[in-house]
C-alpha cells in the first residue's frame, strides 16, 4: 500500500499539473487579425456568429450559404463590425462542383487561406430512423463529402500559410444520439475522416491543425425548433460556442468541447462504462411512452 502511494501521489500531481498548464488559456484576439477564413453556414446560426467575432478581430472573411439575401445583411454587418474584407459566395453544398468553387474564390480573392471553417449542416428530421436511404446519402454529401471536397481544395493554400481546419461537429458524432441517426451518421464520418488526416499530416510533418469541434445544445434556431420540446437539456448561447470556436482554432487545439460539462465530461464514461453513458443520452429526452412497432 504505501509503495502504491508512492507511485500514485506523484503520477496523480504529474496528471494534474499537465491538465492544469494544457488547459490554460492564452489566446488573444489578434491572433486572428488580418487571417484569411472562409466560414460556411454563415447565414445564420454558429457560423454567422463565427463572421461576426472574427469581424470584430480585423480578419478577411469569405461566407457561404445558399440564402444570398441573408449573405448579403451578415456581409454588412461584418464591415461595420470591423472585418478587414468580407464577402459571400452564394450556393448549396450539395454540388461538390460548388464547394471546391468557393476555395478558388478564397484563392482569387483574398490571394490564400490561412483558415476553413467548416461549419454548414444540411436540414434533416429528428425523430425515429425512419429507413430512407437516399436521405442518408444525401445528408452525407452535404454534411461530410462537401466538407472532404473543400479540404481537398484548400490544401495547397493550408500548406502554404500553415493554417488551420475547423471543423464543426456534434456530441452526436462521438456518441450514438436517437432520432437523429442520419445527421449522427454524417458526424462520425467527420471524426473518422479528420482525424486519420491528422494523423497523416503528422506523419507527412505536415503543419495544417484540425480542429474536430464538439458541441451541445446550443440555442440556433434550428435546433431549438427542432429539440427543446423534448431536451431536457438548456441551449447554450451561439455567440459564446462562437467564439469558443475560434479560441480552439487559433490555439491549434485537437479538439474542442462546448460546453464542456456537457460534452468531455460525459464521454469519458465511454470507454469503461458506455452502457451508463447511453442511459444518461437518453434521460436527456423527455420520451414519451411508445410501443413497439
Ligand atoms: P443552422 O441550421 O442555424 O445553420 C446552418 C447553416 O448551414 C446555415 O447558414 C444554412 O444556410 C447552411 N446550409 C444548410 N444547408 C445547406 C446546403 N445544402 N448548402 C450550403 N449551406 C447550407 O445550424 P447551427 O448553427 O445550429 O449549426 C452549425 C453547426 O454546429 C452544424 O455543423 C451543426 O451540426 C453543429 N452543431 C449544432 C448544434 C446546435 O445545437 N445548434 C449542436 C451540435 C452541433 P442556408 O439555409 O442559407 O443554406
Amino acid at each position: 500500500m504505501g509503495q502504491l502511494q508512492k507511485i500514485l501521489i506523484p503520477f496523480l500531481g504529474l496528471v494534474l499539473a499537465f491538465w492544469f498548464y494544457s488547459a490554460r488559456e492564452n489566446f488573444k484576439p489578434e491572433m486572428l487579425k488580418g487571417k484569411r477564413v472562409i466560414v460556411t453556414g454563415a447565414s445564420t446560426g454558429i457560423g454567422e456568429q463565427i463572421a461576426y467575432h472574427l469581424a470584430r478581430m480585423g480578419s478577411h472573411i469569405l461566407i457561404t450559404a445558399r440564402t444570398e439575401a441573408k449573405l448579403q445583411k451578415v456581409v454588412q454587418q461584418c464591415l461595420e463590425l470591423g472585418a478587414a474584407s468580407a464577402r459571400y459566395v452564394p450556393g448549396t453544398m450539395e454540388d461538390m462542383a460548388f464547394a471546391q468553387h468557393v476555395v478558388r474564390e478564397a484563392h482569387t480573392s483574398l490571394g490564400g487561406l490561412d483558415m476553413l471553417i467548416l461549419n454548414h449542416v444540411g436540414a434533416s428530421y429528428f425523430g425515429f430512423f425512419d429507413g430512407d436511404v437516399e436521405h442518408v446519402r444525401k445528408l452525407l454529401e452535404i454534411n461530410f463529402l462537401s466538407y472532404v471536397a473543400m479540404t481537398t481544395s484548400a490544401l495547397p493554400m493550408l500548406k502554404e500559410s500553415e493554417g488551420s481546419i475547423v471543423v464543426v461537429s456534434s456530441m452526436a458524432g462521438k456518441v450514438g444520439f436517437p432520432f437523429t441517426v442520419p445527421y449522427s451518421a454524417t458526424k462520425f464520418a467527420l471524426d473518422g475522416f479528420f482525424s486519420s488526416l491528422r494523423q497523416e499530416f503528422s506523419i507527412q510533418s505536415i503543419n495544417i491543425s484540425i480542429t474536430l469541434c464538439i458541441l451541445g445544445f446550443i440555442d440556433t434556431e434550428r435546433a431549438v425548433g427542432a429539440a427543446a420540446e423534448v431536451l431536457r437539456d438548456r441551449p447554450a448561447p451561439r455567440a459564446e460556442c462562437a467564439l469558443e470556436i475560434l479560441k480552439g482554432a487559433a490555439l491549434r487545439r485537437r479538439e474542442l468541447y462546448y460546453r464542456y460539462s456537457s460534452t468531455r465530461l460525459p464521454l469519458l464514461l465511454r470507454d469503461c462504462a458506455a452502457d451508463l453513458l447511453d442511459y444518461l443520452v437518453r434521460s436527456r429526452y423527455r420520451l414519451p411512452s411508445t410501443p413497439a412497432t
